[in-house]
């Protein structure tokens, strides 16, 4: 897992208003919006993107569209500049599952049942909750799980099959950050890196994904090793 913490400090402290988006219709259908989610049809060895709202907030489309968006960037990036016509793949059913949380979202940063590092303490929660809501249906031998909770977290992190981003990434995908949108774009791809099995460069390039090169996206690079894991990837075919 890499540590965000700079970034996501620095997105901290800029307090920008929120969108209101809540202009009520007529029938006052936007006040109560449908989840999609879970997808039980999901593609085998696919990468499934969650939007999970916690239970004090409301579903913001401009959030499923801009992760939908994001994901797809992602799909056709690593396919180019992997280069050996492989990538992951997407679910074309319901490219992002909207999904409600029962949980508010300050409980996204406590501790809860989490032991040790407390800025890993959101992406514990983050699984945790997948892992109720999903049931039986969770099962990371067969899906990569990219989940942006609408939840203050210290730091978006990957590892193993699943992927906890928090509210500054969609804020960030949405221009409502200070860095270009293209950063929270590679910052999904370098969280997403660590699911599929990359770690950090040992050489430290900072055009790599993989260190800091998420923040340059997408001129950033793959290097050599990367692309050795990536073509043995079950999920990248
Ligand atoms: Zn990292």
């Amino acid at each position: 897992m890499k540590n965000h913490f700079k970034t996501t400090l620095l997105g901290a402290i800029i307090l920008l208003g929120l969108i209101s988006c809540s202009k009520k219709g007529d029938n006052g259908d936007m006040d109560n919006p449908t989840f999609t989610g879970p997808n039980l049809a999901a593609t085998n060895l696919s990468v499934r993107v969650i939007y999970l709202v916690p239970a004090d907030r409301t579903l913001n489309k401009a959030y499923t569209d801009a992760a939908g968006n994001c994901i797809n960037q992602l799909s056709s990036w690593y396919k180019t500049t992997l280069g050996s016509n492989k990538t992951f793949h997407l679910n074309n059913n319901m490219l992002v599952e909207t999904m409600q949380s029962s949980h508010p979202a300050a409980w996204f940063n406590a501790q809860n049942n989490n032991t040790g590092d407390a800025q890993f303490y959101f992406y514990g929660n983050a699984k945790s909750d997948i892992q109720t809501l999903l049931g039986a249906g969770f099962d990371d031998s067969k899906y990569v799980y990219l989940v942006y909770v609408d939840a203050a977290g210290t730091t978006g992190a990957g590892a193993a099959g699943f992927t906890a981003m928090p509210e500054n990434d969609l804020k960030g995908l949405t221009g409502q950050m200070t860095e270009p949108v293209s950063r929270w774009i590679g910052g999904a791809g370098h969280e997403l890196g660590h699911a599929f099995g990359m770690p950090h460069p040992t050489n430290e390039n900072p055009n790599a994904l993989m260190w800091t090169g998420y923040t340059i996206y997408p001129a950033c690079i793959l290097q050599d090793a990367d692309k050795v894991i990536l073509n043995a990837s079950k999920f990248f075919y």
